[in-house]
């Protein structure tokens, strides 16, 4: 619908990989004109968005009414997968460009899942643990009618953490008496994954170290790195990047940015915004030497982070956080790479900018597929009661973002646009659904 401005945001996905599949047609008989046409009107059109109420009582006694939200975008190559997001924000067109995008980055991972999002416009912030718990029981009350382990399992995302997914499943559970692989990020001792909690930042990580590999540019060690986020993403992203010697400088949240030009503190990050929850303005009370500088004093029409000089970049946080001035300010500082740990940071515009200036950009759905793909390790263990170690799940993460990269910098090269890594893995995870759909048939 055109006129729907919520749609926006999932044109915006839409049109970006649309453009970008291009040269795919051009060149590869299988999609003659109807076939093409036919492909993408059913690829752009999700197979069912469910809506409903969500109804519950907050800590006054007082009740409280939200809309959750299923977008079941496509299972042609498997069950419906994707997170469920917890954010005022949230509407049907951001979770349908979520979903959109879902496909191609399940479709990249080369596992059998098919592409979905939920969620609701719930605000957990400043909510007491018992709400959350109340609120995400109503949630599951109306969601466990359209999902399962063969049909749809959902995960988290922005607001729903191994808490909220806790929940979750304690629900499921409870409407259909079954304990099964329904949902990924379950804590480890009911089910979840080792390292699901980790995958996406550190899968940002070695995708990033992989892509300046086969670039033959310097790799990440002692380079000065700069992160958008303090979230799951954000947090393991800078906790990877420490490890591998790097030296990761800024974080930000919906708030303000931290820069603390000696290294980030990630414990105490961690402790501020996985334990207790609050602004990272509280950060520069323990570390005076950092800054803390508040949205509002961010320069106009910029985001501050992306103007601190930086080898490698990581926009962790939330879509469009990376516009075309602070994809000006990453050039003119001489950032090498920009690697998307959120899905879709940066905008048309910036994502133009930065390819005429040669940065190496990987883009989300290449780039923070690591999380889906230790989901999809999840439902593995689950499917064959079975646990795997830290290590195993850490050498098949690290080994599918190898597989991934790869995949995609071979493919921009087979379509003679080499070091493309948007237009790789756009016509990689593309190519994947569409010919798994078109051998299903109508
Ligand atoms: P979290 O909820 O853990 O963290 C989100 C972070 O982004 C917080 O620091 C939050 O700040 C900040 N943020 C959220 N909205 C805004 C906004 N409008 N403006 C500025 N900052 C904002 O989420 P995740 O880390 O899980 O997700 C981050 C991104 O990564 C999202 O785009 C998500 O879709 C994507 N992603 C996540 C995956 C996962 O496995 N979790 C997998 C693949 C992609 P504050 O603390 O103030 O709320």
């Amino acid at each position: 619908n055109p006129n729907c401005a919520e749609d926006d945001i999932f044109f915006q996905a839409m049109e970006e990989v649309l453009l970008s599949i291009f040269p795919l047609f051009k060149s590869d008989e299988v999609y003659s004109k109807n076939a093409k046409n036919a492909v993408i009107r059913r690829l752009i059109t999700p197979d069912r968005v469910i809506k409903f109420k969500v109804v519950w009582m907050d800590d006054n006694n007082e009740v409280q009414v939200n809309t959750g939200y299923r977008v079941q975008f496509n299972n042609a190559l498997g069950p419906y997968k994707g997170g469920l997001r917890f954010h005022p924000s949230v509407n049907e067109g951001i979770l349908k460009f979520l979903g959109f995008e879902q496909i191609l980055k399940n479709a990249l991972t080369g596992l059998p899942l098919g592409g979905a999002k939920g969620g609701s416009d719930f605000d957990p912030k400043g909510k007491s643990d018992f709400e959350v718990m109340k609120f995400c029981k109503a949630f599951m009350r109306e969601l466990y009618k359209h999902i399962g382990p063969r049909i749809d399992v959902p995960a988290g995302d922005i607001g729903v953490g191994g808490r909220e997914i806790g929940y979750l499943f304690g629900e499921y559970k409870r409407m259909t008496s079954a304990f099964e692989g329904v949902l990924t990020g379950k804590p480890f001792f009911f089910g979840g994954s080792l390292m699901r909690p980790e995958a996406t930042g550190y899968g940002v990580v070695y995708f990033t170290r992989k892509m300046l590999e086969l670039d033959g540019k310097e790799s990440l060690e002692g380079k000065v790195c700069t992160v958008s986020g303090s979230g799951n993403v954000a947090l393991h992203a800078i906790e990877k990047l420490q490890q591998l010697g790097a030296n990761p400088v800024t974080c930000t949240d919906s708030k303000g940015m931290i820069y603390d030009a000696r290294g980030l503190d990630l414990a105490l990050l961690k402790e501020l915004k996985f334990v207790r929850r609050t602004s990272l303005e509280e950060y520069a009370k323990v570390h005076p030497e950092a800054a803390y500088t508040p949205v509002s004093e961010y320069p106009e029409g910029a985001h501050a982070v992306w103007d601190i000089p930086c080898y490698a970049a990581f926009p962790c946080a939330t879509q469009n956080e990376l516009n075309k001035k602070d994809a000006e300010n990453l050039v003119k500082n001489g950032c090498v790479s920009v690697s998307e740990g959120a899905n879709m940071p940066s905008t048309t515009e910036a994502i133009d900018l930065m390819l005429k200036n040669k940065i190496c950009l990987a883009p989300a759905k290449a780039a923070n597929a690591g999380g889906v793909a230790v989901s999809g390790f999840e439902m593995s263990q689950n499917a064959a009661m079975q646990r795997w170690s830290f290590a195993k799940v850490d050498v098949k993460l690290q080994e599918t973002m190898e597989e991934i990269c790869e995949n995609v910098a071979s493919t921009a090269k087979e379509f003679g646009v080499e070091g493309n890594y948007v237009v790789g893995a756009n016509i990689a995870g593309f190519k994947r659904v569409a010919d798994a759909m078109i051998a299903e048939g109508v």
